[in-house]
């Protein structure tokens, strides 16, 4: 470490660049290390529009709380939770309905429930026998044992057969990712299920290897190769309310309506540009998507800006609509349902909102939150209001056979919403975390690198960001570095 820089007295001043979940996240992480150490500082958070959160803001409406993008994370992160509780949030969080325990695809024409055990799922109706058989033959194929990369296809073809790769694994990726499982790469996305190959030698010997272990050590329901460990959970008010009560608690350190155009370095400093002001720092957070990072950073650096632009993002759009319960054809009780991409259905899938967190709609109404777009459907961001309404009725009515119009509904548009984490992203991170390790006070977080889910932004507030505050001796305590299993 530079001695040099070490100081209790000088005055620290970082930036962070975005105002999203991770940015927020970091800024509040960052001050709470910066006041444990003592540390005079100014923290300066730079966000382009008027409101911050990006993707992740709620809106409540005529009894309906409305997510405009995420709809909620998963109990198993438990930095989540400490940020919640350190924002004295705990006893407004809210978990899904256990009904949203069942899960549906629509495939061959019919609404299927996803089996929740291997063995009822052999029995379903969702595979043809031989793509049956070529599933159960997963436990007796080699695992795979150098570290290359890998498309999600290659990876179920191999493991599981083409037949589960279409049919399950495919509209799996679309909820999460709105990806293509023939471009994205299966260590980025899913590194638990390389993890069970590489550990256990197949995905079926690490579930019963995991079952045992569970048996042994009595310990908490976790997950399955297809389904993460842990509960859907939100807040009083929807996933916004995280990000509102973070830009609440940090409001003194935030400019909104800031857009920063440039990142450059003047002796040992960083130079911060936003509509013709200069700004020198410390230290800085990048927390934009990578394709605005890319645009900041080309001038300090062409390279990595060259690889921020790499990473690619998939237009998405999200229609919540509304009914009125009694003249729905039947009760909608589960999670919701995906859709395949070979059954021709424009939609990605559909959440059934008012059974997941049925706080979130009047209870005489059935409100739903069908999604469009991926990296397969870039145009969906082209159709008109009424164009997009009348897609969802439509594929409400083939897939639900609900056959009356909404009675009312609201469009969230994201461009560039999800990134898309194809062959050679790891190495592309790798690369982003080599260049910051040469640049001490430079770090990248948030869902374009590490994680797309809020839980993984959330994580990187705590663990990555921190590193900032480094060349001044200032070292985040031992919070846990490994993800949970
Ligand atoms: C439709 C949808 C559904 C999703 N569902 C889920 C879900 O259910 N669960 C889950 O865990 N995750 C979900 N996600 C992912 C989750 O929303 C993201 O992980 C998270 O919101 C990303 O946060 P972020 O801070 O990295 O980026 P963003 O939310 O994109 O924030 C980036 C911020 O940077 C600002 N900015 C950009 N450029 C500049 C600039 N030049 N100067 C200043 N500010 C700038 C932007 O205005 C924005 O506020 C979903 C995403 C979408 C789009």
């Amino acid at each position: 470490m530079n001695q040099d820089l070490k100081s209790s007295s000088k005055t620290i001043r970082v930036a962070i660049i975005g105002g999203g979940v991770a940015g927020l996240s970091a800024a509040f992480r960052i001050r709470e290390e910066l006041r444990a150490a003592n540390q005079p500082h100014e923290l300066v958070l730079y966000e382009q529009n008027e409101r911050c959160g990006g993707a992740t803001q709620s809106q409540q409406i005529d009894g309906y709380s409305l997510d405009l993008g995420p709809n909620g994370w998963l109990s198993s992160e438990p930095l989540t939770g400490r940020l919640v509780d350190q924002l004295g949030l705990t006893s407004e969080l809210i978990t899904a309905n256990t009904a949203a325990g069942h899960r549906f695809i629509y495939t061959r024409n019919r609404l299927q429930k996803i089996p929740e055990t291997p063995t009822k799922f052999l029995l379903s109706g969702l595979l043809r026998p031989w793509e049956k058989l070529r599933v159960v033959k997963e436990y007796f194929t080699p695992a795979r044992s150098d570290d290359g990369d890998e498309t999600i296809y290659d990876f179920g073809c191999r493991r599981l057969g083409r037949g589960f790769a279409e049919t399950m694994l495919d509209p799996m990726v679309s909820g999460i990712f709105a990806g293509d499982i023939h471009q994205l790469s299966l260590p980025a996305t899913f590194p638990k299920m390389r993890a069970m190959e590489l550990n256990y030698g197949g995905l079926f010997r690490a579930m019963f290897a995991k079952q045992k272990e569970k048996k042994k050590a009595q310990a908490d329901p976790g997950g399955s190769p297809t389904g993460p460990a842990g509960v859907l959970t939100t807040l009083q008010g929807g996933t916004g309310r995280l990000s509102s009560e973070l830009a609440s608690v940090m409001s003194d350190v935030i400019r909104k309506g800031n857009a920063v155009s440039a990142l450059s370095r003047q002796s040992d400093q960083f130079v911060v540009s936003c509509d013709g002001d200069h700004q020198q720092y410390d230290s800085v957070v990048m927390a934009v998507p990578a394709y605005q990072a890319a645009e900041i950073v080309k001038d300090l650096t062409p390279e990595i800006s060259q690889t921020l632009q790499k990473i690619s993002f998939a237009n998405v759009a999200v229609v919540s609509h509304a009914y009125d319960r009694k003249t729905l054809p039947r009760e909608l009780n589960g999670f919701g349902h995906l859709i395949p991409r070979r059954d021709g259905i424009r939609a990605l899938g559909c959440l059934w909102t008012s059974c997941i967190f049925p706080n979130q709609a009047p209870t005489s109404k059935v409100l739903l939150r069908t999604i469009f777009g991926g990296s397969h459907d870039p145009e969906i961001l082209s159709l008109s209001d009424s164009e997009l309404i009348e897609t969802v009725v439509e594929s409400t009515a083939t897939t639900l056979g609900i056959r009356t119009n909404p009675l009312q509904t609201w469009i969230f548009r994201h461009p560039q919403g999800i990134a898309q984490y194809t062959l050679g992203h790891r190495e592309r991170v790798q690369q982003i975390e080599q260049f910051c390790e040469q640049l001490p006070g430079l770090v990248f977080v948030g869902a374009s690198y590490r994680g797309v889910a809020l839980n993984r932004c959330i994580r990187d507030a705590y663990t990555i960001a921190p590193r900032v505050l480094l060349p001044w001796g200032i070292n985040a305590p031992s919070l846990s570095e490994k993800p949970p299993n």
